[in-house]
């Protein structure tokens, strides 16, 4: 009897529902996806790669360096470096380490000039802040998450800073940016400056619920705040406070899962529009670096193909 014959006449019901709960994190997905749905599925359904990932170079350089500098100052580098503010030399090995990592994921500025740019914009920061800041550091790289029911809700706050220095419970969440401080007055930076302010709501919201009481403040800093060779304190522009509102939170909450169903919705309908508005929502230097701007029903008609080397 061929061993097969065996099991011909059983009859495994076949599984139908998938109880696997997806994880959506604030940057990555829900504020991706309000800026354009077409370029979120594109590199994060897909997983094309961005032929220009210079955005995601600035922003994960910025993190890891900051991060190291962090650690440095703890002592969980090496107990020899422990309450040491780094100077510009250690930086910048700093800031090499991470090149090269990054460089192995194909994560490229696009050109050395933006590289130079960033290192003196970590640079100046260290030395702006590191003496009042890294004392206070409680934790970085501090994760969180909730399970909304339907999906897991995730996000990572860069520092969590104590107001006073003391071991009280008192804590602020800070996030790192890149970016010059946006324009309020512009429709666009005002969106941005809307999203930001989500962002350190719903990290909030997710603190609580992990630790058990609310953080006293978010802190937005933006780094681009600091170009400019003579800057030598901080500018009132590079900081952002956002007050947390109990109220606010739930609201931004509700926002979250209201974005979750309308991804899950384009989904299971494998429809990704662009935004209405085009570059309006997804943001100038957004389409400018987008992979798929030149067939974008919104924007093809501001670019077109040409010949390496052509203008
Ligand atoms: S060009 Fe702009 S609007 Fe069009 S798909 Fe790309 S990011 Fe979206």
């Amino acid at each position: 009897m061929d061993s097969f014959d065996r099991y011909k006449d059983l009859n495994v019901r076949q599984i139908t529902t998938n109880d696997l709960k997806r994880k959506y994190s604030v940057t990555a997905d829900v504020l991706s996806y309000r800026r354009c749905p077409r370029l979120y599925a594109s590199q994060s359904i897909r997983s094309f790669a961005p032929a220009q990932p210079s955005q995601r170079y600035v922003g994960s350089m910025i993190h890891q360096v900051l991060d190291r500098a962090h650690l440095q100052y703890s002592g969980r580098i090496s107990n020899a470096t422990a309450n040491q503010i780094p100077n510009d030399d250690q930086i910048r090995i700093y800031f090499n380490e991470v090149d090269s990592a990054l460089r192995a994921h194909g994560i490229r500025p696009f050109n050395p000039e933006l590289g130079e740019y960033v290192l003196k914009l970590l640079q100046r920061f260290n030395r702006i802040e590191g003496k009042d800041l890294y004392p206070r550091v409680k934790d970085t790289e501090h994760k969180l998450q909730s399970d909304r029911g339907r999906y897991i809700l995730h996000g990572v706050v860069d520092v969590l800073v104590s107001p006073t220095g003391s071991d009280s419970r008192d804590v602020e969440i800070w996030d790192y940016k890149g970016t010059k401080r946006p324009i309020e007055t512009t429709g666009f930076g005002k969106k941005i400056l809307e999203d930001y302010k989500f962002q350190m709501l719903v990290y909030s919201s997710l603190f609580k619920m992990r630790n058990g009481y609310y953080p006293s403040k978010g802190v937005i800093y933006f780094l681009g705040e600091l170009r400019g060779q003579t800057i030598t304190s901080r500018p009132s522009s590079a900081v952002l406070e956002v007050p947390l509102d109990d109220a606010e939170m739930n609201k931004a909450l509700q926002s979250f899962d209201n974005t979750v169903s309308q991804i899950e919705t384009s989904k299971d309908t494998n429809n990704w529009p662009p935004p209405s508005n085009g570059a309006e929502t997804a943001g100038r230097e957004t389409c400018d670096a987008c992979d798929l701007r030149t067939s974008c029903p919104k924007e093809r008609n501001k670019y077109h193909h040409r010949i390496p080397g052509s203008k």
